[in-house]
């Protein structure tokens, strides 16, 4: 067999092959970019009466809690700096630090993982800066959380998912497990893109009917290819919250369970 030839199989088997056939029905539920403690927590203090809040203002930690959902946060190093609240604009100080929401989000038993320090684009960054600025801000994000969770986080999410295959070779070479959205990898082990971003602000190209129901008919097509185990990647932000209650139940009427990103590895690499 040629080269060639060698390299189209490989992909063929990397993306048909199915080892990731979990006995069970699993989601991790994943956000990225926080810690955003007026999303966490909505427009409220932490331990203020929830009442009948509903929609937009209803903290993202009492929704999964709520739900006994445990999920994966994502967190840019920069926001758990001392005294950090998130950045203006478009955020707003509800007088928690970032800092003390991603140790809530901790106590909560949810997982914190790297989205790397500074959020810039890896793959950007490494033309203009080089491989070695990518790999120390990889690590400077990784430092940062396990500064709150006092160990090194396992899992790598870069921004948009976009890394050099350099830098991406090199990164696990330093032990860092990247997650992914490249069709070189099996179905089950794809992040799901919700674009649930989308839905922020004035919610432009916001899915229809709405996120919730796009997000579900997506699972549905996978589950038509057997695929029965998704990492839904969702980001911190108020109009996702929203969105959680009606999503989580449809999922569980559908059988799923929700795991953290490491149980969902375990579970689905092997
Ligand atoms: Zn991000």
């Amino acid at each position: 067999m040629n080269m060639s030839n060698r390299v189209v199989l490989v992909l063929l088997l990397a993306t048909l092959a199915v080892p990731c056939f979990a006995a069970e029905k699993l989601i991790a539920l994943t956000f990225d970019d926080g810690p955003r403690p007026y999303v966490l927590y909505g427009l409220k203090q932490p331990g203020a009466p929830s009442g009948a809040a509903s929609g937009a203002n209803q903290g993202m930690l009492d929704v999964l809690d709520r739900n006994g959902v445990k999920a994966t946060f994502f967190y840019m190093g920069w926001r758990l700096t001392p005294k950090t609240w998130g950045e203006t604009p478009h955020e707003t100080n509800i007088g928690v630090s970032c800092l003390d929401a991603a140790h809530d989000v901790l106590r909560r038993g949810h997982e914190i993982e790297n989205h790397t320090y500074s959020h810039a684009d890896l793959r950007i960054a490494e033309r203009k800066k080089g491989e070695g600025w990518v790999l120390s801000d990889v690590e400077r994000g990784a430092e940062a959380v396990k500064s709150v969770t006092g160990s090194k986080p396992l899992w790598l999410r870069p921004p948009d998912w976009d890394l050099t295959d350099d830098a991406r070779q090199d990164l696990e070479k330093h032990g860092f497990h990247i997650l992914t959205i490249s069709s070189q990898n099996p179905v089950a082990l794809r992040d799901v893109n919700s674009q649930d971003y989308l839905c922020a602000g004035k919610g432009v190209g916001c899915p229809k009917p709405s996120l919730a129901q796009s997000v579900i008919k997506t699972i549905e097509q996978r589950e038509k290819h057997g695929v029965y185990t998704h990492v839904l990647a969702f980001h911190e932000l108020t109009t996702t919250t929203a969105q959680l209650p009606e999503l989580i139940a449809a999922l569980k009427a559908k059988g799923y369970r929700f795991v953290t990103v490491t149980e969902y590895m375990k579970i689905v690499k092997n």
